[in-house]
């Protein structure tokens, strides 16, 4: 049995997990739960896009088996006090401006590998350190499942697909494509034998503040397996970066390959 975890909405990077998900095995599970403890105060739980019925259609026309959508106060009833935390990757990247993001997620998943019980499970690199940690919670805690890292899902110019960029006004979405810009630009520059990670990071930093309504969370060039910072660029190195675009919260991320 293969479980694709998603918050719904989908869009073609959700499909394409699913596409994924049915090579990966003979039932498909897709588990679809805005999870209310993966989000901060003053984040966007109440407002993030949902749309049931045009869901399940999508996920029919995928051949998925079963949609588990369950309510929040089944997933977390009266007296709930369990949570699943690790101790460094979520000290990195986005773990760093969303405090208690990644214990709502390592323990959502938990439950939900749990209860659905898969031989696999598939997650998006587009979420790289909700990946990395998954994969380690996976180890340590013993589960006998197989995780699948999918690529990035993007449009045709580049942006990479996510249910926030609903979000966004036609201008901003112009704003938002200087997030894969930056990324492909770094790649170019590190093609071109460009190294040092503070240079790539800064001039990065400086195209996306070009473009109106951008404010940089963060920029970060790290190692792929624990997210340690790198200065120099010797092996591939994952650029990862998390833009405000007006108020919506975008990521990105890319491996660099020297
Ligand atoms: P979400 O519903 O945003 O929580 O995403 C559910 C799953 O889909 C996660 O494993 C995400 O990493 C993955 N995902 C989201 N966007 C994309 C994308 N553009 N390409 C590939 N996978 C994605």
């Amino acid at each position: 049995m293969v479980l694709v975890p998603t918050m719904g909405f989908f869009h073609e990077g959700h499909l394409s997990l699913m596409r994924e998900g049915r090579r990966c095995g003979d039932h498909l599970v897709v588990s679809l739960f805005v999870n209310p403890t993966q989000f901060g105060p003053g984040e966007d739980l109440d407002a993030y896009p949902r749309d049931m019925d045009r869901d399940l259609l999508l996920a029919e026309g995928e051949g998925v088996d079963v949609v588990f959508a369950p309510q929040a106060s089944q997933i977390y009833g009266q007296g709930y006090q369990t949570y699943v935390e690790l101790t460094e990757l979520p000290g990195h990247l986005c773990g760093l401006s969303r405090p208690g993001h990644f214990r709502g997620v390592a323990t959502v998943v938990t439950k939900l590998f749990n209860i659905v019980m898969p031989d696999v499970a598939i997650f998006g690199e587009k979420d790289f350190q909700q990946l990395a940690i998954i994969r380690r919670l996976v180890l340590d805690l013993n589960f006998p499942i197989r995780i699948v890292g999918h690529p990035t899902v993007r449009d045709s110019d580049g942006l990479a697909l996510s249910s926030r960029n609903a979000y966004l006004t036609p201008q901003q979405r112009v704003s938002a494509l200087s997030l894969s810009k930056a990324l492909l630009d770094a790649q170019e520059k590190v093609s071109r034998a460009v190294r040092d990670a503070k240079r790539l990071i800064g001039e990065a930093a400086g195209f996306i503040r070009s473009h109106p309504e951008t404010e940089v969370d963060y920029i970060a060039i790290c190692t792929p397996e624990d997210l340690e910072d790198v200065a120099v660029i010797e092996r591939p190195a994952l650029m990862a970066l998390t833009v405000r675009v007006g108020k919506t919260r975008l990521i990105d991320n890319r491996i660099l390959v020297p």
